[in-house]
């Protein structure tokens, strides 16, 4: 999301928190009127809200055994900035109240297996989360997500 850079853990999980706390199905004018209330109160892009609160919905529809923590800990790392190194590969900043012990960590797509790959598997805490998916992963497929719903919104002028 294109918040901040500057952006306190504090503030973060509190905005993450409330883009989160959405059902599974929920309506598009519900995510409408969410997204227009928190834009206002956090002072944020409308459009970048609404496609946020979109995003993660798909990926509670996608991985509807994970728990509300694994969302707010995917939604935090967005919040606080994905950065997209190259085609299928984003680098996503380490964040300590998370558990992380290192300032980056590179996430890789493999077109060929369709699958996400993160360095953090190969580092501390490696064997735990290998055949896990990690919230650094979680957090690029919900960046994806909000780039291609603007994409959509653009091409359809909805927003
Ligand atoms: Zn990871």
């Amino acid at each position: 999301m294109r918040i901040s850079s500057s952006l306190s853990y504090r503030k973060a999980k509190l905005i993450a928190r409330e883009l989160t706390t959405t059902a599974i199905n929920y309506s598009h004018l519900q995510a409408e009127e969410d997204a227009r209330r928190i834009s206002e109160k956090y002072a944020l892009s409308y459009r970048d809200t609404l496609v946020f609160i979109r995003a993660f919905n798909r990926l509670k529809q996608k991985f509807p055994d994970k728990s509300e923590s694994w969302f707010l800990r995917a939604a935090i790392r967005v919040v606080i900035g994905i950065i997209k190194i190259g085609n299928y590969r984003w680098k996503v900043p380490g964040v300590k109240e998370l558990g992380d012990a290192y300032t980056w960590y590179l996430v890789v797509y493999d077109g060929k297996s369709k699958t996400y790959i993160c360095d953090c598997f190969s580092r501390y805490g490696g064997t735990y989360r290998k055949y896990k998916i990690c919230t650094h992963i979680a957090a690029v497929m919900a960046h994806r997500k909000m780039d291609n719903f603007l994409i959509e919104f653009i091409k359809s002028g909805e927003v």
